[in-house]
């Protein structure tokens, strides 16, 4: 029997559905695949200069060449050219020359790839109660609590002053030694118990253990401290006075790891944000031949600690690199083509959102969070207080992104970092929105944001890959 063709009503409701719910087969392997390269990725990028080296080595393998050669030679890039730009070891930048002329703009994904850390102070060394430690000062906004009894490693840098550089990484192999942060026992913190989570591990309590056997000389002042120089010296060749030019940071040891008896999640040190900062260099990668608009990835420095000093965005770095940009790809240069080009430019402040999390319901408005493996999440505004401080995205642009990824089967979701007057933080959307440029922050939803290991769906960390490879190629027709 034959069945009357109805029409069916067109539904007018907008639902916020779970990805793993609607996601092709085909997705679902990509999805795996990305993953597997993310993991292997942030295992290895463990601070801002790592996870710098680490793109730099991708961006090579797949063709990409260092574009102060070409500002040497004067030779100009033409479009399908792949080239990146390194700005003192930790903030970098990648493009693909677009069809159309600087003026047109650039699609840009900007992420950061510095997180929240323990870094080493300039005279570090001491000694008390038979340890050797590390004084510290820690970076970004952490929970200091979070920090003590884990185990952490140490990277980084020692600078000589002939310019030699000494690079370490001590605790990530299996068969290192790694390092700890110690804290009372419960039987003796009845004060401790009294004070306010903010102050229960206090700053100058997050230092680091580093040894517990004194040197064997009998005049030797100092023994414990003397042997660490000692170890320190027949390992690296370098001095407690090289501590002074010295960048070394503590950080969580180990890999990161698949998560849940389905494996859909991430967990990882230093998702915030080097999870965004790789979909977008990922997706950058995986371009074919000259998009439309130049494409251009950012990986920034210093965003965890307002965007300051000469690699962060707040600098005239990006800038400047766009005026190199703009002299290699014209026959003249000039600051109003500079501008111009700035202005109408399009994009997407990659960072890291808030997800819903069921242990703390009361901080969020459901509707408007960010829901885990929902996909990639974009942010109209952040802020705080009344949305002091946002880069509002406008509705018109907020329209364009939708078009973009709903064409291109990115699954998606808006969310808000938090309830209204709940707290709120920023990113580096207000920061590029001087030029005039439409921007937008879109990255990954994490739970745990800034703690030592932070958590991440599968799905949201595909679908950004994704959602910034379609707008990467968009032709804004
Ligand atoms: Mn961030
Ligand atoms: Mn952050």
């Amino acid at each position: 029997m034959k069945t009357k063709k109805t029409k069916k009503p067109q539904d007018l409701s907008y639902v916020n559905k779970n990805g793993y719910e609607k996601i092709s087969p085909a997705d679902l392997k990509r999805s795996e695949e990305i993953n597997k390269l993310y993991m292997d990725y942030i295992g290895k990028a463990k601070t801002e200069r790592e996870a710098h080296d680490e793109a730099v080595l991708l961006l090579e393998a797949a063709g990409f060449r260092d574009m102060r050669g070409h500002e040497k030679s004067g030779v100009k890039l033409v479009p399908g050219d792949k080239v990146y730009r390194s700005s003192e070891g930790k903030t970098l930048m990648a493009l693909v020359i677009g069809k159309k002329p600087f003026e047109a703009g650039m699609h840009i994904v900007g992420g950061h790839t510095d997180s929240p850390r323990i870094d080493i102070k300039q005279n570090p060394l001491y000694e008390s109660g038979g340890l050797a430690l590390l004084d510290t000062h820690y970076y970004g906004g952490i929970k200091k609590y979070q920090w003590v009894t884990i185990p952490l490693a140490l990277h980084g840098v020692f600078v000589k002053p002939d310019g030699r550089k000494i690079t370490i990484s001590i605790g990530e192999d299996p068969s290192d030694p790694v390092f700890c942060i110690t804290d009372l026992l419960p039987h003796l913190a009845a004060d401790q118990y009294k004070k306010t989570i903010g102050e229960a591990i206090p700053g100058e309590g997050l230092d680091v253990v580093a040894g517990s056997i004194p040197v064997a000389e009998k005049d030797r002042k100092e023994k414990f401290k003397y042997n660490v120089l000692k170890l320190l010296h027949a390992k690296y060749g370098v001095t407690e006075a090289d501590f002074l030019s010295a960048e070394l940071e503590i950080v969580p040891a180990g890999k990161p790891r698949e998560v849940g008896f389905d494996r859909s999640m991430v967990l990882a040190y230093g998702h915030d944000d080097r999870v965004c900062a790789y979909a977008g260099l990922k997706a950058l990668l995986d371009l074919n031949g000259a998009p439309e608009y130049t494409s251009c990835v950012l990986l920034c420095d210093k965003e965890e600690i307002g965007s300051v000093g000469a690699t962060g965005m707040a600098s005239n770095l990006f800038e400047n690199a766009a005026s190199e940009l703009l002299n290699l790809t014209s026959e003249s240069y000039s600051e109003l083509t500079l501008k111009r080009g700035l202005h109408n430019s399009w994009m997407l402040s990659a960072d890291v959102n808030a997800l819903f999390d069921p242990m703390f319901p009361s901080v969020s408005e459901k509707k408007n969070s960010a829901h885990l493996n929902h996909g990639v999440c974009v942010t109209k505004y952040t802020g705080s207080r009344g949305k002091s401080g946002s880069s509002d995205a406008s509705a018109e642009f907020m329209a364009h992104i939708r078009r973009i990824f709903d064409r291109n089967g990115v699954l998606w979701q808006t969310g808000e970092l938090g309830k209204v007057d709940q707290g709120g933080g920023g990113t580096i959307a207000y920061l590029m929105a001087r030029y005039g440029m439409q921007v937008v922050d879109c990255g990954v939803g994490l739970f745990s944001m800034h703690a030592p290991m932070e958590l991440a769906g599968k799905l949201d960390i595909y679908m950004a890959y994704k959602g910034y490879l379609a707008f990467l190629k968009d032709g804004r027709k």
